[in-house]
């Protein structure tokens, strides 16, 4: 059997990593546009902050590790069309511009999204950046110690805006972070959290102008100079661009049935409208625990889980899309946050009726002090409000509590209510908790009515 996997970041990885797992002789060809193959943009503010040194060992696999594994890689080979009767893709080899046919038994379509790009004018002026991929991490990072980029803004005040905003205030620089939204992060916590979290971006020198729409780039010599808003108007010798991405899938239409965004339609099996055509990652749908159908979450956890089920299938065997919550995670500053599931936020727009419960609540007995570990932690449980199902929760604190979002996201996929989690067996050690942990305490709270 012959697969072809297109797109070398998380799908397509762990596509080929699933099918070498489990039948290493199947031939893999495995191709990849940029001249770099899975580089992990998630890595990226670990680089761009000097953490990583090298940008080029912020990769799962380099094409030797690939090779040696019995996979032909193709670095700088873009796929520009595929005929789905005929089981052929056309291979445009960007190194000395030739194209060519290449059949396949299985296809696998890993091609991800790229930066949104805002339609105002001076869209187009120099030093209009965005944050994805390792082309783009090499040229932030040069300007994190450019003496002549004092001010920046930032555009979309998501976990990867906020990332940016976060590397180029510890550089030194004034940044500015805009969002349409009122409120920094708002998809993934509610105010309780972004209240704290916009007091912290301030204190560090990040001005927010949540609630202000962008309405033009100007320039000045063919360079970016400032952004202008419908409120107000910022300096900037850099713009990075993080208000969204957009599937890289306009090449497909008419070989795979895409929906009006541009994703391609996929069943709980990875499969496309075409047989024998699977398609993973940021340019597809998931299936949604907490509520049922599907939704967009652009995650590397996600794109793995797809390119493992699709492995699965492709290989014969009949395995579903394990439904996803969305969870994530981030450190802003001194805090670390992390979210799962529906938020006071993200209810209405999903039609369902919701109650939370917030609880603040020290992370160790109060004995414990500061220095050892001990933090208020800040934690809120979101639930229907028929059922008590669990949707959903977040929690922050200056102590890294962000793991306990996991066993929330196994409770909403285990469809658990307030009752299972008010009494569930957690371990208590002074180091590390209390005895009564906050996921009991939120759940015991919310049962006795409280909000
Ligand atoms: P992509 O990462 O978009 O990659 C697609 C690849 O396919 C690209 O390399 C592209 O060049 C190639 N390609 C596209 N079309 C073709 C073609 N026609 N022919 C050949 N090659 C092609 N997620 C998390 O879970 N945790 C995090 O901490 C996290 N941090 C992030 C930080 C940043 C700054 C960014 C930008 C994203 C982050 N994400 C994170 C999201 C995560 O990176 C994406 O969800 C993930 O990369 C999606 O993987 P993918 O395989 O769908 O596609």
């Amino acid at each position: 059997m012959k697969v072809i996997v297109v797109g070398s970041s998380h799908g397509g990885y762990e596509a080929v990593r699933g099918i070498l797992q489990e039948a290493p002789e199947t031939e893999i060809q495995w191709y990849e546009k940029g001249d770099f193959i899975s580089f992990l943009s998630c890595g990226m503010q670990l680089y761009l902050e000097g953490v990583v040194k090298n940008v080029n060992d912020v990769r799962y696999a380099t094409p030797d590790t690939a090779r040696a594994q019995g996979v032909d890689v193709f670095v700088r080979q873009e796929i520009t069309a595929v005929a789905p009767l005929q089981h052929e893709v056309t291979v445009h080899d960007l190194n000395d511009d030739t194209s060519r046919t290449e059949h396949y038994d299985q296809l696998v379509l890993a091609v991800g999204a790229e930066p949104a790009k805002l339609a105002v004018p001076g869209a187009d002026l120099a030093n209009v950046y965005a944050m994805r991929g390792r082309d783009w991490a090499i040229r932030l990072k040069a300007k994190t110690v450019d003496p002549d980029t004092a001010n920046v803004v930032v555009i979309g005040a998501g976990y990867i805006g906020v990332e940016a905003a976060e590397v180029f205030a510890k550089a030194g620089k004034h940044v500015t972070l805009i969002d349409i939204l009122p409120r920094a992060l708002q998809l993934y916590l509610d105010e309780e959290f972004t209240s704290r979290l916009t007091e912290t971006l301030v204190a560090h020198g990040i001005t927010p102008a949540m609630g202000q729409s962008v309405e033009e780039f100007t320039g000045k010599d063919g360079q970016v100079a400032g952004v202008l808003t419908d409120q107000a108007e910022f300096p900037a010798e850099l713009v990075i661009l993080s208000a969204g991405i957009k599937p890289a899938t306009h090449w497909l239409k008419g070989a795979v049935e895409l929906d009006a965004k541009g994703l391609i339609k996929v069943n709980d099996y990875q499969q496309t409208s075409a047989a024998d055509v699977y398609a993973v990652g940021d340019a597809t749908l998931v299936p949604y625990a907490p509520v049922g159908g599907k939704q967009r979450i652009a995650l590397a956890t996600v794109a793995r889980r797809q390119g493992r089920t699709a492995a699965k299938n492709i290989l014969g065997q009949r395995l579903k899309m394990p439904s996803v919550s969305g969870s994530s995670a981030l450190s802003v500053f001194d805090y670390h946050f992390a979210s799962t599931g529906v938020k006071e936020g993200t209810a209405a727009k999903l039609g369902i009726a919701i109650k939370s419960i917030y609880v603040e609540d020290a992370a160790r007995p109060a004995f414990v002090p500061d220095a050892a570990g001990n933090a208020p932690v800040y934690f809120k449980l979101t639930y229907a409000a028929d059922s008590q199902r669990i949707l959903g929760a977040q929690i922050m604190s200056k102590v890294d509590v962000t793991a306990n979002i996991n066993v929330i996201s196994l409770a909403i996929q285990g469809k658990m209510t307030l009752s299972d989690l008010a009494y569930a067996d957690f371990f208590f050690q002074p180091g590390f908790d209390r005895p009564w942990h906050i996921i009991n305490v939120a759940a015991q709270q919310a049962l006795l009515g409280k909000t």
